[in-house]
């Protein structure tokens, strides 16, 4: 695409073209799979030349080739940001992009409702290298500028909430911790960079499991990193301090995914709606955890932020038994049971947010279920969940009989 057009261009345009350069490869309208490690020159003059631009250019396999650089110039250019990075998985995004602004005696604080394995990494990793750790209310809002220390370098944000779904009020946090000299790093896997433009919202870091949406078809871990111009160098030299990179067949179907990304959540969406909307009005539903509904917790802030919503979302039930849980799961035809989520198929998970937060409490009805709804016929899939109560209606009323 011509440099003069891209700021013109609409996101589902971007999507479909940045990164694609057909002329320096033949015609062909994706990047080759370079498999790479050694890069050699031809001349000391071209060695130095091309080892004099600092993260730019191909010069060894770890640092990129043209199949990485398409999919960081598509997704920094979708989501707004300056530029991307990739390396092998989600966690791998999220302790580069941790570990690029803090050292021992720094400050971050991190909202009580992450990704578990981003806590952990936080309480292990680091707590052992002298960094402090406080979690916050997700819903804070402003409010974070009370929790804000004078060597608090990092507030780290996700929105949704993991499991739970609360919609965090970005920009109001933004301002708070670029007030005091914070950074805003944000866990934008579930907004996508499609769906949350992490960059007009104040973000300076925003962190993609692109394992999830972003490749889609739940057959490859991969993590982006999309930053603004301040913020990309000591997330580059973190990355590469590290020594992170992403496998070449890895990164070509990130970016064979991200192609169809738009069309995929707009379907995610349509259909997640419409499941979570019927189970709204089952008998066995306390509440539905889907920021995109009417009524639904964080819908106004969400209706505010973002431009839609994927296809996940969390189930509170009224208060049963674990056998009706177990007989519900264990006879689903659709929805299958496992971790991940963002591909083309539906799931279900058992989820227990009140084993995971330390700065508030959970305090739903019942048990809770995650729902990922993939791009089956959404009739089906909640013929597949009626079903599911069936029988957990019937392990219910055994149990009883005991
Ligand atoms: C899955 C997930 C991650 C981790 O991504 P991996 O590619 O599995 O390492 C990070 N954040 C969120 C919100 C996730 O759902």
């Amino acid at each position: 695409m011509k440099e003069e057009l891209k700021g013109r261009m609409r996101k589902d345009t971007l999507l479909t073209h940045l990164g694609s350069h057909p002329r320096d490869q033949h015609g062909a309208v994706n990047p080759p799979v370079y498999h790479a490690s050694t890069i050699t020159f031809p001349t000391v003059a071209a060695r130095e030349a091309a080892r004099s631009k600092k993260f730019e250019g191909v010069t060894y396999g770890r640092s990129g080739t043209p199949t990485v650089f398409a999919l960081e110039e598509a997704l920094a250019g979708v989501e707004g940001g300056y530029r991307a990075m990739i390396v092998s998985s989600g966690l791998a995004a999220i302790s580069v992009a941790l570990l690029a602004f803090v050292q021992a005696g720094d400050h971050v604080l991190v909202a009580d409702t992450v990704y578990g394995p981003t806590r952990n990494f936080c309480d292990k990793v680091l707590k052992r290298f002298g960094v402090a750790v406080t979690y916050y209310d997700p819903l804070i809002g402003a409010g974070i500028a009370a929790l804000i220390q004078p060597n608090t370098k990092v507030v780290y944000c996700e929105s949704p909430g993991s499991l739970t779904f609360e919609i965090q009020d970005v920009p109001a946090i933004a301002a708070a911790a670029h007030a005091r000299g914070a950074k805003v790093l944000h866990d934008n896997t579930w907004g996508t960079p499609y769906f949350f433009p992490s960059f007009k919202h104040g973000v300076d870091v925003s962190i993609h499991a692109a394992t999830k949406y972003i490749v889609g078809h739940s057959d490859a871990m991969l993590g982006a990193i999309v930053t603004n111009k301040e913020s990309f160098l000591p997330v580059r030299q973190s990355m590469a301090d590290l020594g992170y990179c992403a496998g070449p067949d890895d990164v070509y179907f990130g970016l064979r995914g991200l192609r169809t990304m738009a069309v995929r959540l707009r379907q995610h969406q349509e259909s997640a709606t419409r499941v979570a909307t019927w189970l709204q009005g089952r008998p066995e539903v306390a509440e539905v955890l889907y920021p995109a509904l009417p009524g639904a917790r964080g819908h106004d802030l969400w209706k505010r932020d973002f431009l839609g919503a994927s296809g996940l979302f969390g189930v509170v039930l009224k208060p049963c038994g674990k056998a009706g849980i177990d007989a519900l799961l264990d006879g689903m035809d659709l929805f299958a049971m496992g971790a991940s989520w963002g591909g083309f198929e539906s799931l279900i998970l058992p989820a227990h947010p009140e084993d995971l937060r330390t700065a508030t409490r959970w305090t739903g009805a019942g048990p809770v279920l995650r729902l990922h709804v993939g791009l089956e016929d959404p009739e089906d899939l909640i013929a597949d969940l009626a079903a599911g109560f069936e029988r957990l209606h019937a392990a219910d009323k055994a149990e009883a009989a005991e």
